[in-house]
């Protein structure tokens, strides 16, 4: 593990894991933390790398690298998702890992934090290989996930479907169903009703607290989203029923921009057939770093990590940065940010309302008993909000930022489990 650091220049700007613990170090220096807890949360509980052979569509084996880094146990079993693409690296694994533990802490549910990742690039490959990898995968993990051990879920590049072939792997070695051990999971395979959307619509929920916060209205309020997949595409969607003004959009092609406001069912219509949002006829083309810094009210990266940095944070105009993606922020641009006066709703606050529905599915699969979707709308609705009145209060009663905050509560959250549990010898 890296040594501690006290100089923000000298960690590597746009190492995932480096930021975040920037962040931990910051938040657990102010919380006066007891050097022996800090020891024990600051690294992680164990990192898994597995390589995976798979039978390729034209009969050759590829090897892939895969990893699992299960941050922490203290409050619960892990949770957290896998993603799938090329540059996918352990340092990320383990910086989005941590952030579950944070994330889970901040929302108050009983969940450690977990995640998983696979390079390789899903898109050159087939679904038979896919769900190959898949399968070899959870089989390589078969003893250290579980429902009462570490519970997977998607991320980038996977879904519902990669969630049904991990549940019927790991079913298959256990001899029996066992719906609990993943989440996100197609609705007919004990998926939670609303879990699709519950990223997006926990986003609405916590723009729409602090949009009352600044004395703000919805419909005066022009949206920009970076990244039109699960999480930009319906927070987008239900900005715009909500009377949001949705500016601008873009995914890893590019983006659009319409000062006027887009028709969202429309265009989303448009990147279902075209697979893009180019050559959209009610827009103007804008590039990706371009949007981030157009002229808009609330800022909602929904794409990847180190979107804005210290090279671009003094340009970029919101109000309101509400971080539907994990880490679109490096830690260099936090204080670039606070001093320009952006009200940052930060990652592991703002997309929290997946994982918060994912443990709607985890409990409604231990119980063998499902909800209806109004009701995981308004369980979720309760904790999104709650959550985000607990950071305020705590950013304002310690006289930090929003961000080390929401670290700041949850590491408190996961020392004081960690304290009362004690250490096992
Ligand atoms: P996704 O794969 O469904 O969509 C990602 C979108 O981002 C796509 O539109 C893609 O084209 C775009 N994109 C990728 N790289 C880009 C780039 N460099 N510039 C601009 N656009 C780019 O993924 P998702 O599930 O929507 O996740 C997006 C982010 O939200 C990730 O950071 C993920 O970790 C985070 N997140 C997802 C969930 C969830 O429930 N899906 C929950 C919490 C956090």
């Amino acid at each position: 593990m890296p040594a501690l650091v006290d100089d923000i220049r000298v960690i590597r700007e746009e190492n995932p894991f480096e930021s975040m613990m920037w962040r931990f170090d910051h938040a657990a220096n102010l919380l006066n933390l007891d050097p022996d807890l800090y020891k024990v949360l600051r690294v992680p509980n164990r990192e898994i790398t597995v390589y995976i052979p798979v039978f390729m569509d034209d009969g050759h084996i590829e090897v892939f690298t895969g990893y699992r880094v299960q941050h922490n146990f203290a409050r619960g079993p892990a949770k957290g998702g896998i993603r799938y693409a090329p540059d996918v690296t352990l340092d990320e694994v383990r910086a989005l890992a941590a952030w579950m533990t944070w994330k889970c802490a901040v929302v108050n549910i009983p969940f450690g934090g977990a995640k998983g990742g696979i390079i390789c690039d899903p898109a050159q490959m087939s679904q038979i290989e896919l769900e190959r990898l898949t399968r070899r995968y959870t089989a390589e993990l078969i003893d250290f996930i579980g429902p009462e051990r570490d519970v997977p879920a998607p991320d980038m590049n996977t879904n519902e479907q990669t969630m049904a072939w991990i549940m019927d792997t790991y079913s298959m070695h256990a001899r029996q169903t066992v719906t609990a051990v993943v989440t996100g999971k197609p609705i007919d395979l004990s998926g939670s009703r609303g879990r699709r959307e519950a990223t997006g619509r926990g986003l609405l929920f916590v723009i729409d607290e602090a949009v009352k916060k600044l004395g703000m209205h919805p419909a005066s309020t022009r949206v920009v989203v970076q990244g039109a997949g699960n999480v930009g595409s319906t927070a987008a969607r239900l900005m715009h029923e909500t009377g949001y003004k949705i500016v601008a959009m873009s995914d890893i092609h590019g983006g659009i921009y319409n000062d006027k406001g887009l028709d969202v069912p429309d265009l989303l219509n448009y990147q279902r057939i075209h697979r893009s949002f180019e050559k959209y006829p009610q827009a103007e083309p804008v590039s990706n770093m371009e949007l981030l810094e157009l002229d808009c009210e609330v800022l909602l990266p929904a794409a990847t990590e180190n979107q804005i940095t210290s090279h671009n944070a003094n340009r970029i105009k919101c109000k309101i940065l509400a971080e539907g993606a994990n880490g679109p922020t490096t830690a260099a641009a936090d204080d670039i940010l606070e001093q320009k006066g952006v009200f940052v709703i930060p990652d592991i606050l703002a997309n929290a309302g997946g994982v918060t529905c994912s443990y709607f599915e985890w409990v409604q699969d231990r119980m063998g008993y499902f909800w209806k979707e109004e009701l995981v709308n308004e369980r979720l609705q309760d904790i999104m909000v709650a959550s985000f009145h607990d950071v305020c209060k705590y950013a304002e009663s310690h006289n930090v930022n929003n961000r080390i905050a929401a670290y700041m509560l949850a590491i408190d959250r996961v020392a004081y489990i960690t304290r009362v549990r004690g250490i096992y010898a």
